[in-house]
C-alpha cells in the first residue's frame, strides 16, 4: 500500500486503541534518504494524505505545507542510528505512559514482548519534549531494541514498517497492564536472558505464516 494511505490507516487505529488522545503522539516512515512524518498539532481525525511532511535525513530540508511534528529530531535520530529502522510511532498510551512517570522500566516477562521489542522496555532520561536532549537521552537508552519509555512524556516504537511499529506500541501498552494486574497477584518472574535472546531470534529469523514443508 501507498505509504502515505498506510500512515492514514496506522493513525486511525491508534486512535481507536485509545494510544493517543487528541493531536499528542506521531508517526513517521523511512522512505530513501527522507522520511514522511505527521504534521505538529493537527487532530488526528482531520489528517490527509496532502499533510504529512518530507524532511531529509542528510540536510533537513523540509518540503510540505505544515510544520513537521515538534518530534521530528527524535524521528531523525532512530533512523540515523539504526538503519534497520524503518518507521517510528510515538504514543501517549496510559499504561505505558504510567511507567514513564514512575520511571519505572517494563520488564521482560512476556514472550510476544520480547521477541517485538528485543527484551523488557528502559525509561530515558527526563528531557523536554521537542529537544535534541530528548532525542539523545531516547537513542542512549533504546540501543538496539524496539521501544523505549520518554520519563514523564510516553513511548516510542520502531519497526521494519508501520505495521511492526505499531504492533510495538500494542504490545508493550499490553505488558505495562499486564505487569501491573501480575503485581497484584504475587512476585514477577522475569524470562532468562538466554530465553530472550532464543525468542528474539526466532522472531527475526522465522516467526510468521509460512507454508507446510509437506506442500512446498
Ligand atoms: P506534535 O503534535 O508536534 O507531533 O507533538 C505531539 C507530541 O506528542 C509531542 O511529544
Ligand atoms: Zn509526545
Amino acid at each position: 500500500m501507498e505509504c502515505k494511505l498506510q500512515m492514514l490507516q496506522t493513525i486511525k487505529s491508534m486512535c481507536q486503541e485509545n494510544l493517543v488522545l487528541g493531536t499528542w503522539g506521531n508517526i513517521s516512515v523511512r522512505e530513501d534518504n527522507c522520511f514522511w512524518i505527521t504534521p505538529s498539532g493537527m487532530p488526528y481525525t482531520a489528517i490527509q494524505t496532502q499533510d504529512f511532511v518530507k524532511i531529509n535525513l542528510q540536510t533537513e530540508e523540509t518540503e510540505g505545507l505544515w510544520k513537521p511534528s515538534s518530534e521530528w529530531r527524535l524521528h531523525a535520530a532512530c533512523y540515523q542510528q539504526r538503519e534497520d529502522c524503518k518507521a517510528v510511532i510515538h504514543t501517549h498510551s496510559i499504561y505505558a505512559t504510567a511507567f514513564a512517570v514512575a520511571h519505572a522500566p517494563i520488564p521482560p516477562v512476556v514472550e510476544d514482548l520480547v521477541q517485538i521489542v528485543g527484551g523488557g522496555v528502559d525509561v530515558a532520561d527526563y528531557a523536554l519534549p521537542g529537544s535534541p536532549e530528548l532525542a539523545e537521552n531516547t537513542l542512549k537508552a533504546l540501543g538496539a531494541k524496539n521501544a523505549v519509555l520518554l520519563a514523564n512524556h510516553g513511548l516510542i516504537g520502531l519497526g521494519r514498517d508501520l505495521t511492526e511499529a505499531l504492533n510495538v506500541c500494542r504490545i508493550v501498552e499490553k505488558t505495562a497492564q499486564v505487569v501491573v494486574a501480575a503485581k497484584m497477584l504475587g512476585q514477577l518472574q522475569e524470562l532468562s536472558p538466554a530465553d530472550i535472546h532464543s525468542m528474539r531470534q526466532f522472531y527475526l529469523t522465522s516467526y510468521g505464516p509460512g507454508l507446510r514443508e509437506e506442500v512446498k
